[in-house]
């Protein structure tokens, strides 16, 4: 199953496929950033000097597009107000500090943990219990979007009925392994996550869960795990990037296409990836809010390669360590869609999947030179774009033009700057449009 002839196949470079999951130990200080979320940072509430305990709400949603944030651990709030981010632009962050007993105290919790409901009882619960679960939890989608779940789970009146939950397991991304690593070691927390998005959707709305044939372990446990689910089938696709992407998913998984500027519900999809049904699992069956997540550390040079099960607001030098010298770009997230970080400041995030220490071998300087019209990159974009004209179109400021030849439907793959010849840049270029169609 494939999205059709688009796309390309970079070499997949999964140093850490197979690595089994490390848990990074509880940080004794963290520093959460409040923009968790693609739409509005939440709003503190707490103060320096308040006491708080593991799972705390510390920062409350605004809106509908806005995310629950909470504590890993507990401790004394030391400051709230400006933070270091991986990016580098900064954010309204807390930092939290633990005392010795705070600390033995978290640890003990987590020996003590008890579930909060049996199997059986999810039949028992209603969509709506459900989606106030997740909502309160502060879950977003876990492969990068950061776009809060209960909101996808809960469309808009007049939306189309719902008959595909789809389960991102691709994973088509260079370097990174860690939904991998969750689909091999814990595919029945998984499928238990997928259950309760069911029961919150209703009963005649089947799942799909689509992973690239490039993890046959994580195929093989998955589809085990789902056998006695009826409505649940796990389903490999080709390797082929964007394989992941929303729209190739829809298309490789159901044969539908979602038209341009539409979302996947349009045709009846709602999309989630793995690791947020995982999250899903531990706030409904734990009453755990979203506070950790499993991400991958990789590199050819880096000594902490691994996938590693990590507290929120851990600081990125406590996950890697010394950086190599040989280091020439550190990215969040994978090297198609990631964004390079300007060092090695700032702690993790939800939307956090992956920190890749990079050599100049795997990232090679590209001279740029003239488009030589070849078309490469007309041929590999999954949208049926022209980058070589977007990019032109809003490196000369020209936006309306931009915007009428659909800048604003880049999925900003990068498909078109890894097959360009010439080395030029599109999709940076193509995102500056697109940032500024939507402003205008
Ligand atoms: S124009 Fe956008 S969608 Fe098309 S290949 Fe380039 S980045 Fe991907
Ligand atoms: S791939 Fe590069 S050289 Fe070829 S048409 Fe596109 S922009 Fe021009």
């Amino acid at each position: 199953m494939t999205f059709g002839r688009t796309g390309v196949h970079p070499p997949e470079m999964k140093l850490t496929a197979g690595s089994p999951i490390k848990d990074m130990p509880l940080p004794r200080r963290v520093e959460i950033s409040l923009a968790q979320s693609l739409g509005r940072p939440a709003e503190a509430v707490v103060k320096p000097g308040d006491h708080v305990s593991r799972f705390d709400l510390i920062g409350e949603a605004q809106g509908a597009v806005s995310a629950n944030v909470h504590t890993p651990i507990s401790g004394t709030v030391k400051s709230v107000g400006p933070i270091d981010t991986p990016d580098g632009h900064g954010a309204t962050g807390v930092i939290i500090e633990a005392s010795d007993a705070d600390h033995a105290c978290d640890l003990q919790s987590i020996c003590d943990a008890t579930p909060l409901i049996t199997p059986d009882g999810i039949g028992r619960l209603s969509p709506q219990e459900i989606t106030d679960t997740i909502r309160r939890a502060g879950i977003v989608g876990l492969g990068g979007a950061t776009f809060p779940t209960a909101t996808k789970l809960s469309p808009s009146p007049g939306s189309p009925r719902c008959e595909y939950l789809l389960i991102n397991g691709a994973e088509c991304e260079p370097y990174l392994t860690c939904d991998d690593a969750i689909m091999r070691e814990m595919p029945g927390e998984i499928i238990t996550g997928i259950e309760i998005i069911l029961r919150a959707l209703g009963d005649d709305v089947r799942c799909i869960v689509g992973i690239e044939d490039n993890k046959p372990q994580a195929i093989r446990e998955m589809t085990a795990a789902a056998r006695s689910h009826s409505r649940i089938t796990v389903m490999p696709t080709r390797t082929r990037y964007p394989q992941g992407g929303e729209k190739m998913l829809v298309k490789a998984l159901t044969g539908r296409t979602i038209a341009p500027g539409a979302l996947p519900i349009s045709e009846g999809v709602i999309i989630q990836n793995v690791a947020t049904a995982l999250a899903v699992y531990h706030a409904v069956v734990w009453g755990m809010p979203l506070v950790e997540r499993v991400m991958t550390v990789s590199g050819k040079d880096c000594q902490a390669a691994g996938n590693y099960r990590v507290p929120i607001g851990t600081p990125l030098k406590d996950i890697v360590g010394t950086l190599p010298d040989t280091t020439v770009r550190i990215v969040n997230g994978g090297t198609m869609m990631g964004r390079a970080l300007a060092g090695i400041q700032g702690s993790t995030a939800k939307g956090m999947s992956g920190l890749l220490l990079l050599n100049s071998q795997e990232t090679p300087l590209r001279d740029t030179t003239p488009c030589v019209r070849c078309g490469r990159c007309v041929e590999v974009c999954p949208m049926g774009l022209e980058p070589y004209l977007l990019a032109k179109l809003s490196q000369l400021g020209r936006i309306d033009d931009a915007a009428a030849r659909h800048v604003a439907d880049c999925m900003e793959c990068g498909c078109c700057s890894y097959s360009c010849m010439a080395g030029r840049r599109l999709v940076d270029w193509i995102k500056v449009g697109k940032s500024m169609a939507r402003q205008r």
